[in-house]
């Protein structure tokens, strides 16, 4: 039975992957210090092959016995989280990357680094390849994310280069489901729960800049794919399905029947103003595309968070 180790395994993908990984008849061991992961993302997974272990991955890792696969999936991650903790932000990306990198050496497992599209920054080429070295302001407020995933990115190769590790790197874009955080900031949980409160949707700057969202079935899939395979490069794993950020709003206005105004706010510093993948790579190499569409995947997570909104406020009314 393989063993893997997650870090961040209580955070809102780390949790899937942990899933999945029990799926494939892994033990799993999740280190989170849940800083923004949830204990609730873990709790059904109640079984002996499952293991939490609350944990700050910035400090020393050790772990008893073999492991397998050390997936390194902790950080804060959307930009809201990472303004608010720029200091942790930048050592789990730096001190928790060379730990866990650390602990896969010494247990000669395949490390998986969680890096992300932030590194391509506000990007000057469109769609985003591997190949793009990205567009990034190492001193604005978002550069306590992108620069530390950059560093992450630069060490996960050095450990590949010098020591022979086994390494992957995804560079995951914007992926939604259920289980997002309610006040995690990202635009998708934002505007759902905008909506179905009946409150303005919180549009920034002029709503023309644009993402691509991936559904968090589709991600996992692409994540899982390429841990099994035989890559060190790093991997775009995203939805190249293109819109506007009012576009989005639109939709999910319609998706959840609600009547919500757009309310424009300015638009936070260094916002990129397009974003979209070029999933050549994961399409050769893993065979790997996204299945699911923007509006089914919008209309699953609306069920999630009305079910969520609706029990908050049933505890709400009994406290
Ligand atoms: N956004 C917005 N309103 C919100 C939250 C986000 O207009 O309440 C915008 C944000 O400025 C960005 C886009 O939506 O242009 C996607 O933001 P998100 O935080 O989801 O992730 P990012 O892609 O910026 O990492």
């Amino acid at each position: 039975m393989p063993r893997s180790l997650v870090t961040g395994g209580a955070g809102f993908i780390g949790s899937y992957l942990c899933e999945r990984l029990l799926q494939e008849g892994h033990s799993v061991v999740c280190m989170d210090n849940l800083s923004t992961g949830e204990n609730d993302n873990v709790a059904h997974l109640q079984t002996k092959r499952f293991e939490f272990i609350p944990y700050d991955v910035t400090r020393h890792i050790d772990l008893e016995g073999p492991v397998d696969y050390v997936l390194h999936f902790a950080s804060p991650a959307s930009p809201e989280d990472y303004l608010r903790l720029p200091i942790p932000t930048l050592k789990v990306g730096a001190l928790g990357t060379h730990n866990a990198l650390g602990l896969a050496l010494k247990k000669r497992a395949t490390f998986f680094l969680a890096s992300t599209s932030e590194v391509y920054g506000d990007p000057l080429v469109s769609p985003q390849s591997e190949a793009y070295w990205g567009n990034v302001n190492p001193v604005g407020p978002r550069g306590v994310y992108d620069e530390a995933k950059r560093y992450a990115e630069a060490m996960t190769m050095a450990y590949h280069r010098v020591h022979g590790l086994n390494t992957r790197i995804a560079r995951i874009f914007n992926t939604y489901g259920p289980r997002m955080r309610f006040g995690d900031g990202r635009a998708v949980p934002t505007f759902m729960v905008q909506a179905l409160r009946g409150e303005p949707l919180t549009v920034h700057g002029d709503g023309g800049q644009t993402r691509s969202f991936c559904y968090i079935a589709d991600t996992v899939e692409g994540l899982f794919r390429l841990l099994m395979s035989d890559n060190q490069e790093p991997v775009n794993i995203g939805n190249p399905d293109e819109m506007t950020i009012n576009d989005l709003a639109r939709l999910i206005l319609e998706i959840t029947g609600s009547r919500s105004p757009l309310l424009y706010q300015s638009l936070p510093i260094d916002d990129p103003k397009v974003r979209r993948p070029d999933i050549t790579r994961a399409e050769q190499l893993l065979h790997w595309k996204p299945e699911t569409d923007l509006r089914n995947g919008l209309m699953k997570t609306a069920a999630w968070f009305r079910e969520r909104l609706e029990r908050s406020r049933v505890e709400g009314k009994i406290n």
